[in-house]
């Protein structure tokens, strides 16, 4: 099976063609960083209008790189959403076009499935399998008894983990986006602030972030305000440990209570060294195989989408010519 993949749902865009649901044939990706970095975030309207200007050319390399032509592609796989509804649209309308030109079958993909099946590269899911979604608008627990099945454990009551990442990072000054350069700025020194760790009741697989993020806000401006500004790295160490220190724990707990055969880890924030170092060290204690993707493939991608929706072409998901972008799409189906 011959899928290509198409993603526009926020600064990214990207298309690849992916072989099986497994091998990576052509992975492009088009990154809008340099433009929104002036503005300290995306801007909603600069993304779609780039979206617009980029999307003929990456489709037509993922399909040069690939060595491939038009009736070589079983299906066209879109990011139907979540997303911005502008950058959704862009994709949505250019995979509507070649699917109708080309009479190839349209295939719907959640943004989220994406990032759990750039998993599937790595290993094979072994069932059932424990995931952590830790991305730019999404931080959850998610339960998979099977391909295409998703049960929610727990999930963020306000702000998500990359969300977090990226504020905490405009508090101290640095550059959008902020999760890599908070990850950058930990590796330099150990974490010595005592920052919040937010539990929760007892047996929650919940998270929460904004009791940290205005911990961090009021330590860094008290600081400023007695005229002894804390070490950058510091906070950054200190925050990022306090975040890691939360997601392991609920994880390894979640893995547990549900007898996980594996451990998945998804989403932009999985491209955190921090992270990364103390779920492997836990998994390894607690005796779970863990795949996290290469981190190339922890940030937004279109052989992600490839991969979910060549689960989704299996199993017989078409969308019509009148799919919309849904910029909430709930991905919880168990
Ligand atoms: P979603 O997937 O929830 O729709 P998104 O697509 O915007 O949101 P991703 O592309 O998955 O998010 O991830 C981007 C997020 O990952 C940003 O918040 C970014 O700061 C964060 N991030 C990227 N690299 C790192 C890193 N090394 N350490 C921490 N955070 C990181
Ligand atoms: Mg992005
Ligand atoms: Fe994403």
């Amino acid at each position: 099976t011959i899928i290509l993949g198409i993603e526009t749902s926020c600064d990214e865009t990207a298309a690849a063609v992916v072989a099986d649901g497994r091998r990576i044939l052509s992975n492009i990706v088009a990154s809008q960083i340099k433009s929104h970095k002036r503005f300290g975030g995306v801007v909603p309207e600069i993304a779609s209008r780039h979206h617009v200007e980029q999307i003929t050319m990456v489709c037509e390399a993922a399909l040069e790189e690939a060595n491939m032509d038009w009736q070589d592609i079983d299906g066209i796989a879109v990011t139907e959403g979540p997303g911005l509804v502008g950058a959704l649209l862009v994709g949505i309308s250019a995979a509507k076009a070649l699917a109708f030109a080309h009479q190839i079958p349209l295939i719907p993909v959640h943004h989220i499935a994406g990032h759990i099946y750039a998993n599937r590269f790595s290993a094979e899911f072994q069932f059932p399998l424990v995931a952590l979604i830790v991305s730019g608008g999404h931080t959850e627990l998610i339960q998979m008894p099977g391909h295409g099945q998703y049960e929610l454990i727990g999930e963020t009551r306000d702000d998500a983990a990359g969300e977090a990442f990226d504020k905490v990072a405009r508090i101290l000054g640095l550059p959008y986006p902020g999760g890599p350069e908070i990850d950058r700025l930990s590796a330099e020194t150990e974490p010595t602030l005592s920052f919040p760790r937010a539990w929760l009741e007892e047996g929650s697989f919940d998270f929460s972030f904004s009791g940290l993020k205005s911990a961090v806000t009021n330590a860094v401006h008290n600081a400023e305000q007695r005229g002894a500004a804390l070490e950058k790295a510091d906070v950054a160490a200190s925050f990022q440990q306090s975040v890691i220190d939360v997601l392991v724990t609920k994880t390894m707990r979640a893995v547990k209570e549900y007898k996980a055969k594996q451990l998945l880890v998804a989403g932009g924030v999985a491209a955190n060294r921090g992270l990364r170092q103390a779920i492997t060290q836990a998994a390894q204690n607690a005796g779970v195989e863990l795949i996290i993707p290469p981190i190339h493939l922890c940030t937004d991608n279109a052989a992600m989408i490839a991969a979910a929706g060549t689960i989704n072409f299996l199993a017989g998901e078409r969308a019509a010519m009148d799919l919309n972008a849904h910029p909430g799409l709930e991905l919880i189906n168990v």
